[in-house]
């Protein structure tokens, strides 16, 4: 049964001060939104994206707030490797020694086919950016991650990530698979450094991905980024210390 945001949980103005947290995909959609709320909220926000105008138009924003400076980090999922992954976390160690959050955001829809029909292009498409990226990141970033003595790892599901459903193909394969690091990285974690891993199901929510996976819908009709961002809040801030390997929804149905 997944888990909600507590009823008692309000973020207080300063919930995320002093906090390093990276978003991935912070250019658009539910990352922007997110990476605006930590900053907000007190949080040193790294932006990484893969365009970089998205990104510098947050970064001017967070700025335009008044909150601690972001840092821009560019980055294409899609062609990233090893190493790349590896200057990332040299990149953090140097510069702010821990990374205290991170959420995994970033995700294409690729194609809204059956598996029949599925080419394999766009499978090895949805796995290197959804999954590959997502393994390659958090390994090369648990060590700083583990100096945080507190940190808190999000990664992002979907309800197609929690029972498959027809012509959701790799996306829905690649949010289970989602599902399992969180898992498998919870139990190994949080007893050894004190990371705790979690995952949410963010809903329907107004955004590019939605709007192109239902592009018949009343795009108005589903909650905006800024609105699920209460949960997202709770998971990167200090409240939920003692909360590990947890599935959450955004937006629970009842
Ligand atoms: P979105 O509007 O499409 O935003 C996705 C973000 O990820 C964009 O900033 C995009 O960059 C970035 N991104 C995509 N491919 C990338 C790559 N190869 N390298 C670097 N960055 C990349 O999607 P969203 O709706 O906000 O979704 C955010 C997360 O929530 C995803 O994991 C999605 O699966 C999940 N989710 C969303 C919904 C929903 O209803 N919206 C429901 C369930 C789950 P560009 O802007 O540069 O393209």
């Amino acid at each position: 049964m997944p888990q909600r945001l507590p009823v008692n949980f309000t973020a207080d103005a300063a919930c995320l001060k002093d906090k390093v947290i990276l978003v991935t995909g912070a250019g658009d959609g539910i990352g922007r939104a997110a990476a605006l709320s930590f900053a907000k909220h007190g949080a040193t926000v790294i932006l990484l994206g893969r365009t970089i105008e998205k990104l510098e138009a947050v970064y001017d924003e967070i700025e335009a707030m008044s909150a601690p400076q972001a840092a821009i980090y560019p980055m294409h999922l899609r062609g990233a490797a090893a190493h790349d992954y590896q200057e990332l976390a040299d990149t953090i160690e140097r510069e702010f020694g821990r990374l205290d959050g991170l959420l995994h955001n970033a995700s294409i829809l690729g194609q809204r086919r059956s598996l029949a029909q599925t080419t394999l292009d766009s499978w090895e498409e949805v796995m290197q950016v959804n999954v590959n990226a997502q393994f390659m990141m958090t390994q090369t970033l648990l060590p700083v991650l583990a100096a945080s003595k507190n940190g808190s790892l999000v990664f992002t599901s979907s309800s197609v990530g929690r029972k498959g459903r027809a012509f959701w193909g790799a996306y829905s394969v690649s949010k289970f698979a989602t599902e399992a690091m969180m898992q498998i990285l919870a139990d190994e974690e949080y007893d050894l450094n004190g990371t705790r891993v979690n995952s949410i199901n963010p809903g329907a929510t107004n955004t590019e991905m939605r709007r192109s996976a239902y592009p018949g819908e009343n795009p108005t009709d589903n909650p905006s980024p800024e609105a699920i961002m209460p949960l997202y809040l709770y998971l990167m801030s200090d409240d939920s210390r003692e909360v590990n390997g947890q599935q959450f929804d955004a937006q629970p149905k009842d």
